[in-house]
């Protein structure tokens, strides 16, 4: 059984990879077998050490996923480095924090582009090597506010919403040539992305008083489930949102 599970000798990319969700993905993929190519704003280097101790190989590459010509640069980089890329975890994501009638067009764009335009063409750029080795896995990270409407953060839910749907889509194309599309999507988890939120006494206190584990998840919560959803114990899963949230959405 553990064999389906294992990426040994897999290539995966990760956007996001410096911190939080996708530093402790990164990892799990690693503690798996994967060996990875690290994207984000910064370098990724605590990743990118946790990874080489694990004895797996890991680069890190700095791209800015508001730049187009970003989605370029990874996908060569992967292939100059590995000569495949086997899974891709789109990660990278903005939040912006306004009340509706304030919301700027700039707020709007950028986390637009983020959390969901980059999300596309960068699994359209991944997916050409993908398909034409019939296999390949992407994870696109949506949230709750890909089903729950969220306050004050109209476009992150309008972007989390776009997730799921493009997670479905491309599903729904490729499946067909042996790639699996899918998505994790985290309940409230502790890392610089919900900082104002717990921070927060009035809403960090409702927010923990609805989840059913008692806990805000942290990022090794992530790390079952993007395994699963890389390898080849999920071939039969495709354009599934599957929500680790502690219980959230079932209260
Ligand atoms: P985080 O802010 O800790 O990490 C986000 C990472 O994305 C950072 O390393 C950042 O540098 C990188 N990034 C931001 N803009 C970028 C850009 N233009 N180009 C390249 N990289 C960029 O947040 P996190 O909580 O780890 O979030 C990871 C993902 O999980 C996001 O998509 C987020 O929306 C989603 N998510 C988080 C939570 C949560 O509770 N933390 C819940 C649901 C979904």
């Amino acid at each position: 059984m553990s064999s389906l599970f294992d990426l040994t000798g897999k290539v995966a990319i990760v956007t996001g990879a410096s911190t939080g969700l996708g530093q402790g993905m990164s990892i799990g993929l690693a503690e798996a077998g994967a060996d990875l190519l690290l994207v984000d704003l910064v370098p990724s280097s605590e990743t990118e050490q946790a990874i080489l101790k694990l004895g797996r190989k890991a680069y890190s590459v700095v791209a800015d996923l508001l730049n187009m010509n970003s989605i370029g640069l990874i996908v060569n980089s992967a292939l100059e480095k590995y000569g495949r890329i086997d899974i891709l975890v789109n990660n990278a994501g903005i939040i912006r924090r306004t009340p509706a009638i304030d919301f700027s067009e700039k707020d709007w764009d950028e986390v637009m582009q983020i959390n969901a335009k980059s999300v596309f063409f960068l699994s359209q750029a991944v997916a050409k090597d993908m398909i034409k080795r019939k296999e390949g896995k992407i994870i696109n990270i949506a949230s709750l506010l890909s089903f729950q409407g969220g306050i004050l953060v109209p476009s992150y839910t309008a972007s989390k919403g776009a997730v799921a749907q493009i997670t479905k889509a491309l599903a729904n194309e490729w499946a067909k040539y042996g790639l699996n599309i899918n998505a994790i999507a985290p309940g409230y988890m502790a890392t610089n992305n919900t900082k104002a939120l717990r921070e927060d006494p009035v809403r960090s206190k409702q927010i923990l008083e609805r989840i059913p584990a008692e806990r805000w998840g942290t990022p090794d919560d992530l790390k079952g489930a993007v395994v699963f959803l890389s390898s080849h114990a999920s071939d039969y899963v495709n354009g599934h949102v599957l929500v680790v949230d502690g219980g959230w959405l079932a209260r």
